[in-house]
């Protein structure tokens, strides 16, 4: 296998992107078009696991992939244009481009949602792997060079730990810090403001970028 230039990894939301707006306008078009109530607050406020954990809280498990397709159908024209960077994420991406490192994203949401948010807020990936949750993102990392893994829930720092990789979290979701360095981060940042000074500190001494 050829050797590729080390990478960073990122989560998307509640870790690059605050896409709380904009979901919570999708869950809500989802309703007005099924007629299922889905309480949009309460599901933003847990965003991490994959759609069809969220939708099986509220959908009848024989309704559960209609509600999915549906919901992805609505995503584009709801969900993208009320969605903001995180604080300190273009910087974030800039100092990673920096220190000679690529950028990589590994997210649960569906690739090609995520591409959108990531077109629309000009933000650069040199890669994108979506669909994956927790263990599961782990084969994404090691194939695309990951070797530090950003993510504000405990099952990122779970899919850091399976690719053996040092999981940084970010408390800016769901998670606590406590929760997050209880599922193993290597280090925990209140927010993506503090990585470039975190991977210039740690970045050192971990050998050549390639
Ligand atoms: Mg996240």
């Amino acid at each position: 296998m050829p050797s590729v230039t080390a990478a960073v990894g990122f989560d998307l939301d509640m870790t690059l992107i605050d896409s709380r707006p904009g979901i919570r306008a999708a869950y809500r078009a989802l309703t007005e078009q099924t007629g299922v109530y889905v309480d949009a607050d309460l599901a933003v406020s847990r965003l991490g696991p994959p759609l069809r954990t969220e939708l099986g809280h509220w959908f009848p498990p024989e309704q559960v992939e209609e509600a999915v397709t549906t919901y992805r159908e609505l995503y584009p024209e709801y969900a993208i244009t009320p969605t903001v960077p995180m604080p300190g994420a273009v910087e974030a991406l800039a100092a990673v481009r920096d220190m000679g490192l690529r950028v990589v994203v590994v997210t649960s949401k569906l690739g090609r949602l995520a591409h959108l948010h990531l077109e629309h807020l000009g933000l650069v990936a040199d890669e994108l792997a979506g669909d994956l949750f927790a263990e599961g993102k782990a084969t994404a990392l090691v194939e695309h060079g990951v070797r530090w893994y950003v993510g504000d829930h405990v099952a990122d720092m779970v899919a850091a730990r399976t690719a053996r990789v040092p999981g940084i979290g970010v408390a800016t979701g769901p998670c606590s810090p406590d929760d997050l360095w209880a599922a193993g981060a290597s280090s925990v940042l209140k927010d993506l403001d503090g990585l470039p000074a975190l991977l210039r500190e740690i970045a050192v001494g971990s050998g050549p970028a390639a």
